[in-house]
């Protein structure tokens, strides 16, 4: 189970709809590409979006060697990090009803920088077999000075929360035999046919991106 305590617990809904429950998380940050990580630093806080990769009980970020951001959080100061999935737009009949149907996570932890090579070199084949799948043997391979100019951070998962709704919009009661349309829209995110660039025109579509 992930920690549940006053942090990580919502002021609203925290009996419905909120899960400390691992698999659930995992099923979120496996099927999420992206994620935002929030810091803060003279009381100035940044929000910036990245890739992630989950491995058993971590969560593994990289960037740039340079990267401000990352730098910023590479010696361990809190940060909080929250990934989420639309699945619906909840479309009431009355607009203060309306809602959406998500699946979100929301992780405070601290960072520690991972420097050893060989696991650095496996998050890459990770991260990319993430987001392009069975890619990485295909690929021109990674050169060690491309793994050496690359931070890797790894964040413990463990203060942790996932919140989910689900279902149909909840109207007033008086409101329900109005005759307004009320119901879901379904926004997908899912992968189209890829489209080649100039330099792959007459290359044939390798079978993994088909
Ligand atoms: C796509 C999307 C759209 C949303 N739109 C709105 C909106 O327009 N208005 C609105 O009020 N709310 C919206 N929410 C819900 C919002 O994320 C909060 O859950 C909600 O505002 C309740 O806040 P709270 O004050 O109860 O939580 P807080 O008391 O501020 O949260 C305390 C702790 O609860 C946990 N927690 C709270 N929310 C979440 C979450 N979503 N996922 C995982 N853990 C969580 C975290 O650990 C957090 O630190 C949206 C959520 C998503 C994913």
């Amino acid at each position: 189970m992930l920690q549940k305590n006053p942090k990580t617990t919502p002021s609203r809904y925290a009996n419905q709809r909120m899960s400390y429950d691992r698999e659930t998380a995992n099923a979120i940050l496996d099927e999420a590409l992206f994620c935002t990580i929030s810091y803060s630093v003279d009381n100035q806080p940044f929000a910036i979006p990245t890739a992630f990769v989950r491995k058993g009980k971590k969560l593994y970020i990289h960037g740039s060697v340079g990267s401000h951001f990352l730098r910023q959080i590479e010696s361990g100061s809190p940060v909080c990090i929250s990934i989420m999935l639309v699945d619906d737009l909840v479309v009431a009949k009355s607009a203060f009803n309306h809602s959406v149907n998500f699946r979100s996570f929301t992780l405070f932890s601290n960072a520690t920088r991972i420097d050893d090579y060989d696991a650095k070199y496996h998050f890459f084949k990770e991260l990319t077999e993430k987001i392009v799948p069975n890619s990485w043997n295909y690929l021109r391979p990674m050169k060690e000075s491309e793994v050496n100019k690359t931070m890797l951070l790894e964040f413990e998962i463990e203060e942790a929360s996932v919140k989910i709704r689900a279902g149909e919009p909840v109207d007033e009661k008086e409101d329900e035999a109005l005759p307004i349309w009320s119901g879901l829209i379904p926004i997908p995110s899912k992968r189209l046919a890829p489209i080649a660039d100039e330099l792959s025109k007459d290359i044939p579509l390798p079978e993994h991106l088909k």
